[in-house]
Parts: C-alpha cells; structure tokens; sequence
C-alpha cells in the first residue's frame, strides 16, 4: 500500500516534468529580444502633443502627486504660451489622472520602459523631452484612437499556447 502510493507520486511527478520539457520555450533575451507591451500600457514617461496643448494647466491641477509644473506666458494673439512643461518622473505614480483631465487630448502616457538613473534629476523631464516626436511612442491608455494603432501586445502571454488553441 506504502509503495504504491509512493509509485503515483513519482509517475505524477514526472509526467509534469516530461510535459514542460516538451513544451515550446517562451523565454526572451532581454534586453536583445524584447516584447510587445500592452495597448494600454503606462510606460515611465508622458508624451506631450505641444501643437495641441493650450496651457490651460488643468493636467497640472488633476495631478495628485503635484508633479507636473507649467508656466505660461501671453501671446501676441492673447493665447498662452507654453515657457516650462516639466514633469517630474520620479515621484509620479502612473496613475494617468493627467491624461484623463486634458480637455484637448494633448497628454498621453508613453509606452517605453528603460529609464534607470544614477540620478534623481535625471527622471525631471523638460518639454522638450516629453514632446510628441520621431521615437516617441504613445500609450493607448484613455485614448482608443490611438490605440487601434498599436499591435497585438506579446509582454506576459503564452503566445507559443494561444497559438496552438487559435
Ligand atoms: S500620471 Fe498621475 S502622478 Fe503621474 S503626472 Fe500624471 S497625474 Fe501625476
Ligand atoms: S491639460 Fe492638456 S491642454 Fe491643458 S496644459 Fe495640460 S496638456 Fe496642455
């Protein structure tokens, strides 16, 4: 009785390890090889559509953490202009109230996700760094235009297994 239990076991055991060794491998050679995030994801940073912005500040104002800074001063044509859009990455939470907030559609969150430092000052963007641009890649997280564009997110999922069940 003793030993035939101990027999299952065993038998159990190793049919799970002959199933894994069998099973296609879904390992990424990061940083090489990397994945598709999500559609919606929120990515360390947020990209800033300057021809769309109008300075109204209400972004700065829906942040909870009070990290994004905004000066503006008085066009020729009474509109404002943008001097400083800085945002301070370091302390934000991703929360995305922001980009909810923007009555013209002019924030977005970004997609990318690298952003290491040796230094906290270094995480304090400028506009300039946060301005939508060539190699800015934007979230589709609160904006659906934007996110039919984006492809079919890879990060986390068993593509190799939803393969074979498609
Ligand atoms: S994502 Fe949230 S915490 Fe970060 S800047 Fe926007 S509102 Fe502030
Ligand atoms: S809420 Fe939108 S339009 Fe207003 S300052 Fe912020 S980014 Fe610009």
């Amino acid at each position: 009785m003793r030993f035939e239990r101990y027999g299952k076991g065993l038998a159990k055991g190793l049919n799970i390890t002959l199933k894994h060794v069998f099973r296609p491998r879904i390992t990424t050679q990061y940083p090489e090889q990397k994945l598709t995030v999500s559609k919606r994801f929120r990515g360390y940073e947020l990209v800033w559509d300057k021809s769309r912005c109008t300075g109204c500040a209400t972004c700065a104002k829906s942040c909870p953490q009070g990290n994004i800074e905004i000066v503006t001063s008085r066009g020729s044509d009474n509109r404002y202009v943008v001097e400083k859009f800085e945002v301070d990455t370091g302390r934000c939470i991703f929360c995305g109230l922001c980009v909810e907030s923007c009555p013209y559609d002019a924030l977005f969150l970004g997609l990318d996700y690298e952003r290491a430092s040796y230094r906290r000052g270094d995480l304090v963007l400028s506009k300039e760094q946060l301005e939508l641009g060539p190699g800015k890649r934007r979230s589709g997280y609160f904006r659906p235009e934007v996110e039919s564009t984006l492809p079919r997110q890879t990060l986390l999922l068993d593509t190799a297994g939803r393969k074979k069940q498609d």
